[in-house]
């Protein structure tokens, strides 16, 4: 599943496969890439409303990150459906991709043939050992402090 940002309409980078995107990114095109929107939704390009505490848990991380000056309510939703949806996110926003890789998300950039980033971080719980994908602030199992690891490669 990759989740879409706005500037993959607007370069029109289209993907294969399962896609999905938020609400707020519609909003923010015109033209030519409003048609590509259009016609991806038309294909089965799924729109994630992300639940309230997915949003909240992406803010507080954004705001640890430094990039919550920057990023839209539409970047965070998009970054909320990417944890929701357990899916690529791909954009070349650089406050998208560094909030992104902080929660432990797949992350891939537009440029078509340039870096692909894809960096996997897991977080452990330091008491019983719980992995989790994206980062907590406490262990749900015991409460326990959880802690970034390697990355996965
Ligand atoms: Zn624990």
């Amino acid at each position: 599943m990759y989740i879409l940002d706005s500037s993959v309409f607007i370069r029109g980078h289209i993907k294969e496969g399962d896609t999905a995107t938020v609400p707020g990114v519609s909003s923010e095109l015109v033209g030519d890439s409003k048609l590509r929107f259009e016609v991806m939704r038309g294909e089965g390009m799924k729109i994630q409303i992300p639940q309230e505490k997915t949003i909240k848990q992406v803010s507080h991380v954004a705001e640890r990150t430094g990039d919550s000056g920057v990023l839209s309510m539409t970047d965070v939703c998009l970054i909320a459906a990417a944890i929701e949806l357990d899916g690529v996110l791909v954009t070349d926003d650089y406050a998208i991709q560094n909030t992104a890789t902080e929660l432990g998300l797949d992350i891939e950039g537009i440029v078509m043939d340039g870096i692909k980033q894809r960096r996997k971080w897991i977080f452990q719980c330091e008491s019983c050992g719980k992995v989790s994908k994206t980062i907590q602030e406490r262990c749900r199992v015991c409460g326990g402090a959880m802690s970034r690891k390697n990355p996965l490669g």
